[in-house]
């Protein structure tokens, strides 16, 4: 059993041992490692680490911090195996979609290479015919990022690559539940030279760390990706040293079929954006409405492919579907899917949860579930589930079907699936979500921008957006 270390001012540290966090395979329920519990010293280190590496990173050139983060995309492309592999331990995704998450992850620190090199600023034409007038980019400071288990490789990444680029120094917090990849991402930063005290990372309470990252006022900037409860509450804590803070929070994708739609592709679609990561994703599609006149045909189609969808422990060849990550998620899926049969919903496919023993002895499983008949006021069609369910809700217009998409608190992501030009754009306008997915299921990209509506959260990731919430735009007047 390997006990894991903190990395804090580009020294690795470990915690004591009987305070240690346990880290779970959640395909078998066996322990797999021990990460220090760290608290408020050691995040009050890491920061001082951050805050005294600021300056020297931010005045690097461009290019130099490129040149790193290139370093980095190299060391993630060559080891794109065992950081896969070591996601699959700790998270329970299938291998071949761990891989493709390292190519994802690496992604980022690819793009924000490129990126530090276009910070660009402005000149202004300026009314005083003896002034200058200058706007130019600068780091917003230390920053905390704060990461969910679902995607222990992108996550970190679309965060600490724009703050790299922009000249921003790191405190990392992973999940719990998956700090693993979190540890080896942070050696690959070592060892690609990144120089001590600009990345560090801290793993134990999320408590503990979270109020000293939000009452340090040396902290200027809070990235979070997690449930939209925690947002709120960071959200709240961060006035009172008014921090600059991102949230990626909760989504309630809606996804439309109607009935002019290419039946077979938005099958496909949709399954590729439920099923993936056992439906873990804060874009998964959450809610299904399908048009009355294909309905039938649709849910037949769906019955047809969901039989392919193999459960099990991600490690085995084959294997589509892993484990959900712990016991509360698994309870959360099955109450979900009682509550709607107990209120009429008809199981169409599924439906059986499993797990192999007792308490952290076996991993838990949820198999693919349809559901038809649907309604408004059961909990699948009013919240997040987290897990690999598709509830059908029937409509009949597509004014009725944009209403009901937009019927709810949350605006991360949304699809719809239509062979018509003109109703492509205007729905993709109605939409209050912001990504929308027109016959396309798989929107996750590095180029593009990610962030949501509403509670859905605050700010974008990813593409150009990406690196403006690791800015200050200053603004230098000169009078000659
Ligand atoms: P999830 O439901 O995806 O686990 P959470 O919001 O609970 O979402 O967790 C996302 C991240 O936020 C994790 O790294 C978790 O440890 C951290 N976290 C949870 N509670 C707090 C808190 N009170 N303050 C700061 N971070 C927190």
């Amino acid at each position: 059993m390997e006990n894991y270390k903190m990395y804090i001012n580009g020294e690795w540290i470990s915690g004591k041992k009987e305070n240690s966090i346990k880290v779970y395979n959640p395909a078998t329920g066996e322990l797999i490692a021990y990460v220090p519990n760290g608290g408020e010293k050691e995040t009050k280190e890491a920061i001082t680490a951050a805050y005294e590496a600021l300056p020297r990173w931010a005045d690097l050139p461009a290019n130099v911090r490129s040149n790193y983060l290139k370093k980095v995309y190299q060391l993630m492309i060559e080891r794109q195996e065992e950081i896969a592999q070591l996601m699959t331990f700790e998270q329970g995704k299938p291998l071949k979609e761990a891989l493709g998450e390292v190519f994802y992850a690496a992604g980022f620190v690819d793009w924000y290479a490129e990126e530090a090199k276009r910070i660009y600023g402005e000149t202004i034409p300026a009314w005083s015919p003896n002034k200058r007038i200058l706007a130019i980019k600068q780091p917003v400071g230390v920053v905390a990022a704060i990461t969910p288990w679902n995607f222990p490789a992108a996550m970190i990444t679309r965060k600490i690559a724009p703050a790299l680029a922009a000249g921003c120094t790191v405190v990392l917090k992973p999940a719990s539940q998956t700090p693993l990849t979190a540890i080896k991402l942070c050696q690959l930063f070592e060892e690609a030279g990144i120089p001590k005290g600009v990345v560090n990372l801290v793993t134990g309470s999320a408590q503990v760390i979270g109020n000293t990252i939000m009452e340090d006022k040396r902290v200027r900037k809070v990235t979070f990706t997690g449930s939209t409860e925690v947002g709120k509450k960071l959200m709240e804590q961060s006035a009172k040293t008014v921090k600059n803070i991102s949230l990626e929070l909760g989504g309630h994708a809606p996804l439309i079929v109607f009935e002019d739609a290419n039946l077979d592709k938005a099958v496909e679609e949709a399954l590729a954006s439920k099923l993936r990561n056992c439906g873990q994703t804060c874009i998964a599609s959450n809610r299904f409405y399908v048009q009355e006149s294909i309905k039938e045909e649709f849910i037949g189609k769906l019955k047809n492919r969901l039989k392919d969808f193999i459960v099990g422990d991600g490690m085995k060849e084959g294997v589509l579907i892993g484990p959900v990550i712990d016991k509360n998620s698994y309870d959360k899926i099955q109450q979900h899917i009682k509550d709607a049969i107990e209120q009429g919903a008809k199981l169409e496919f599924g439906g059986k949860s499993y797990h192999n023993g007792i308490s952290q002895q076996g991993g838990y499983f949820v198999e693919p579930t349809l559901l038809s008949n649907v309604r408004k006021g059961m909990t699948v069609a009013k919240e997040e589930t987290f897990g690999p369910v598709l509830p059908v809700i029937s409509f009949k217009t597509e004014e009725e079907a944009i209403e009901m998409a937009n019927d709810t608190d949350y605006g991360l992501a949304a699809y719809f699936f239509t062979e018509s030009l003109s109703r492509s754009i205007r729905v993709a306008e109605k939409l209050e979500f912001g990504i929308i997915g027109v016959n396309d299921g798989r929107t996750s990209t590095p180029q593009a921008p990610f962030g949501g509506y509403k509670e859905s959260g605050i700010g974008r990731e990813g593409g150009h957006f990406g690196i403006e919430g690791f800015l200050e735009i200053k603004h230098i007047s000169i009078e000659l």
